[in-house]
């Protein structure tokens, strides 16, 4: 499919905010396509991994910011594990983020959010504290709860925080993405 830019709202601004925050160089780009064919959320969303970078590279304005996957990405990090280039499309889909994508409608921010506390309060997700938590904002305790025997059976998710990582660090990152975040606002 043809990626489109609309001439009047292209500009050089978000790539090179994209790069404060991230750090990443997304003209390193080959479109290789590689990520987006090993991304387990593209195939639901009207936009890809290697479409959004595309679109930063040919200049894309504010009109990117509306795209779904941003927000739909789990930061998963398969792309950057499958990118011949080492771009780690998790950390320019946050840096979107940070820059003020649209928020979609539903709880897609919520989960997103919460997701991301457990990461800064135990350096790992932890998915059951966040989706009880998800639960709660949501106010949709009984909502496939009939599923929750089987998803811990399967050994799908934990039932105890997750232990192990370097909390220190993982907090360091926090930190520097915030003091990053602050600069570039
Ligand atoms: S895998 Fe890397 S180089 Fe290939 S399209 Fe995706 S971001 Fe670009
Ligand atoms: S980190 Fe995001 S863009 Fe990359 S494969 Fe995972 S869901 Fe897709």
């Amino acid at each position: 499919m043809p990626i489109k830019i609309k001439r009047e709202a292209a500009g050089q601004g978000i790539i090179d905010q994209v790069k404060a925050l991230s750090g990443i160089d997304v003209n390193a780009c080959l479109q290789c396509k590689k990520c987006t064919n090993g991304c387990p959320v593209s195939g639901f969303t009207s936009s890809s991994p290697s479409e959004i970078i595309k679109k930063l590279q040919l200049g894309a304005g504010e009109e990117l910011l509306d795209s779904e996957i941003i927000w739909v990405c789990s930061s998963c990090a398969t792309c950057f594990s499958r990118c011949p280039m080492e771009i780690n499309m998790a950390e320019v889909m946050d840096a979107l983020r940070a820059r003020g994508a649209a928020k979609p409608q539903g709880n897609m921010p919520l989960m997103n959010k919460l997701l991301l506390g457990t990461i800064k309060t135990f350096g790992r997700t932890y998915d059951l504290g966040a989706m009880v938590l998800y639960k709660a904002g949501t106010a949709s305790y009984a909502k496939d709860l009939d599923k929750l025997p089987m998803i811990l059976k399967k050994g799908k998710i934990a039932l105890l925080p997750p232990h192990g990582a370097d909390k220190k660090m993982v907090k360091r990152i926090f930190n520097n993405l915030e003091k990053t975040r602050k600069k570039s606002t």
